[in-house]
């Protein structure tokens, strides 16, 4: 049985680490940060992610998932070694591939034996051939022929979902060379191969492909709705209506057609910005993802300015900002929406009383040169004091069943914008909100109860 070592123990490489290990295998994840690995030897998860804790504890229980620094060790030892380091994105949006790098000289100064080097970071077409071109530099330094194969499995996992979606993945992809680095693959997802979850066996550079096509059209659905909500607005239609019926539509389906505040997270932000960037080095331009870019950052920026256009000037005015992570059940806040709309409403003079279940921590950095603009609160409704607007950019499941009557007595004016369309307008101002919502142009519509309205938005989500 393989045995297998996962460098780069983030969101990525703990689940994967961690899922594999319950599939019984014997783990080793790695990382350089010794932080980290301390604090994974102390039981405690460097991440929040649901789930992921019991699975952690269960394994290292039974010895079968482990936690290093040491790579010499874990190179030397194990047969397959996945690279799950990050790839942010560099200044011109190209994918930043020194960790990569890093990882892959690493394995070659010592190697001692045949390896499968499995790519599972997100990389640009052609990153398996380099990884490949670095370890032969570096084994040719040592004076040193052992045989490797370079694999790309590309993962899709959601940060917030990232057990499920590990363990009942909608595809594995796998792009190699090679037969026998295909069969120890094989073996490494045996439980899912058991399952029957349809496997894609390709080359290299289609693998990485895969990826980034995948992201971007995901991130190219979320912006199409956005515009088509935006101007669902103007024309006085309801966006959410037209997303649950453009969903019936097999063709369609109805998940991304959410319209909100814009994209955002560890992922599509960067792969969006790489790809176009590869379609340009190529002269082969991927137009509608450079414009899918533009639109994004527009949108985050739209949002600000929606609150600005209601309120009238923002000089003085607080704002309860409700959610700051990317999405719900994450403490990421990567290139989250939130950054962005709460710079743009800085800018315009606004303070700040924030919520968010658990991404304080990120929060205090990422905000810091305007973190003299922010309270940091207990709760929803210690933010909702004396404030002139309630602003959710995160739909927790908690901001759903808000005590809007509390609300109201809390809040300066009964402002209510509500970014993830989690409450319906005609509703919320029978309550006596003035209510925004994304894409809620419509002024009548049939009276719907709320929480009707609300098990619609709960299954759509889905
Ligand atoms: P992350 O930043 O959470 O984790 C990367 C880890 O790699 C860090 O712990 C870091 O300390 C470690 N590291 C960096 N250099 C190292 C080295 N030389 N040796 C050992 N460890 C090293 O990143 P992530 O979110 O897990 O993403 C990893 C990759 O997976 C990225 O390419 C990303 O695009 C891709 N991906 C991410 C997600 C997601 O939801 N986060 C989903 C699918 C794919």
């Amino acid at each position: 049985m393989s045995k297998i070592a996962v460098i780069g123990t983030g969101y990525v490489g703990l689940v994967t680490g961690s899922c594999l290990s319950d599939f019984g295998l014997n783990i080793v994840c790695v990382d350089n940060d010794n932080k980290k690995i301390d604090a994974l030897h102390k039981g405690s998860i460097p991440i929040y992610e649901p789930g992921l804790e019991p699975i952690v504890e269960r394994n290292v229980y039974y010895k079968r998932l482990g936690f290093t620094t040491n790579i010499k060790e874990a190179v030397e030892k194990c047969d397959v070694l996945f690279i799950a380091v990050g790839t942010p994105p560099a200044d011109d949006g190209s994918a930043d591939l020194q960790y990569v790098e890093a990882v892959a000289r690493d394995i070659a100064r010592n190697m001692n034996e045949y390896k499968v080097i499995v790519d599972k970071s997100t990389v640009p077409i052609g990153t398996g051939q380099r990884v490949k071109a670095w370890i032969k530099e570096e084994l040719d330094k040592r004076g040193v022929n052992y045989d490797f194969d370079v694999v790309s499995n590309p993962e899709f996992l959601r940060e917030g979902s990232a057990i499920h979606d590990f363990t009942h993945p909608d595809r594995v992809v796998i792009g190699t060379e090679s037969d026998r680095a295909m069969e120890m693959m094989k073996k490494v997802y045996s439980v899912l191969y058991i399952n029957e979850t349809p496997f894609v066996e390709t080359n290299i550079e289609t693998a990485e492909m895969i990826k980034y096509a995948s992201n971007a059209f995901l991130a190219l659905k979320i912006t199409y709705i956005n515009e088509v909500a935006n101007l669902c607005e103007k024309v006085g239609a309801n966006a959410q209506d037209v997303a649950k019926a453009m969903g019936r539509d097999g063709r369609i389906s109805p998940k991304f057609l959410h319209a909100g505040p814009g994209y955002g997270g560890s992922c599509f932000p960067k792969d969006t910005l790489a790809l176009a960037e590869i379609g340009k080095q190529y002269h082969s331009p991927v137009s509608l993802i450079e414009k899918t870019v533009e639109a994004n950052e527009y949108q985050k920026v739209l949002m600000a300015k929606k609150i600005e256009n209601e309120l009238g000037s923002l000089k003085g005015k607080q704002l309860a900002i409700l959610g700051l992570a990317f999405k719900p059940n994450t403490d990421d806040m990567r290139e989250a929406p939130a950054i962005t709309i709460l710079n743009e409403l800085a800018k315009m003079g606004a303070r700040f009383k924030v919520y968010d279940p658990i991404a304080y921590k990120e929060a205090k950095w990422r905000l810091e040169n305007i973190n003299d603009r922010i309270t940091y609160c207990e709760n929803e409704y210690e933010a909702m004091e004396d404030s002139d607007a309630l602003v959710i950019i995160t739909e927790w499941n908690q901001f759903r069943n808000l005590d809007l009557d509390r609300a109201k007595q809390l809040l300066k004016q009964p402002n209510f914008f509500d970014f993830r369309n989690i409450y319906k307008k005609p509703m919320m101002e029978k309550q006596g909100f003035n209510y925004f919502g994304v894409g809620q142009g419509i002024k009548t519509q049939p009276n719907m109860q709320q929480n009707e309205a609300m098990k619609e938005v709960a299954a759509e989500q889905e």
